[in-house]
């Protein structure tokens, strides 16, 4: 069964030219031009990922995203956000957002097919380590199968980046993971994401857990670690 790509860009050349490739690489493709449409045929469609331009008529890819990953019904799928602009801070909120990854036009199409199959590989990859795990350690409790977090019985609603950071420090309780290796494991390997970003991530994912967050414990200019003390 071949795979669906969702475009949502409101550049006519560019939105064909990308359909063109994905679908000479065995994708099927759905083009929307707007921020409105694409969020509608998420829902609607259930892509396997989506291509999300920053810069769109009516809502910015940012809010796009935002409202994809808040939806249990659309978080799971990947987002790839795209934009002509390079600045850090794009970056920084992209995936603070919930985008999987990010990537800055002008991109080649051959560059472009081996980051959404990149993408697309680990994202099935999450189970590993997290579809196994259940576990419960103070307010907080993990269930892998669903991939859903509780703090006090209370669902918490972390994208698919969040959850898989959270799964990686807490199967390795107790233990210090390095900013390098959590990259490793929760994002996989990507040359364009930047230590900085675990850094922004977890302080996110500490907001949301809320009365939880305190197991998430930095150890300065090593790493982080998830500590059952109290
Ligand atoms: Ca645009």
């Amino acid at each position: 069964m071949s795979r669906t790509v969702l475009i949502v860009e409101d550049e006519f050349d560019f939105a064909d030219v990308v359909a063109l490739n994905l679908r000479r690489a065995g994708f099927e493709t759905v083009a929307v031009r707007s921020g409105e449409a694409g969020v509608a045929e998420a829902r609607h469609r259930k892509p396997d990922l989506v291509l999300l331009d920053l810069m769109l008529p009516d809502i910015m890819g940012t809010e796009v995203c935002r409202r994809l990953k808040s939806d249990p019904a659309t978080r799971g799928i990947p987002v790839v956000m795209v934009t002509a602009r390079g600045e850090e801070i794009d970056r920084v909120v992209g995936f603070e957002l919930g985008a999987d990854d990010y990537v800055v036009k002008p991109i080649s199409m051959r560059e472009l097919v081996l980051r959404v199959n990149a993408v697309l590989r680990r994202s099935p990859q999450v189970p590993d380590d997290s579809e196994a795990l259940s576990m419960a350690v103070g307010p907080l409790r993990v269930d892998g199968p669903s991939h859903r977090a509780f703090v006090d019985e209370v669902e918490v609603s972390l994208t698919a980046l969040e959850f898989r950071l959270l799964v990686a420090l807490l199967s390795r309780r107790g233990r210090v993971l390095s900013r390098e290796s959590l990259l490793d494991q929760v994002w996989g390997l990507q040359a364009e994401v930047e230590t900085r970003t675990v850094d922004t991530m977890m302080k996110r994912l500490r907001d949301k857990l809320g009365t939880a967050g305190r197991h998430l414990e930095t150890v300065r200019g090593v790493g982080y670690r998830f500590s059952d003390q109290d």
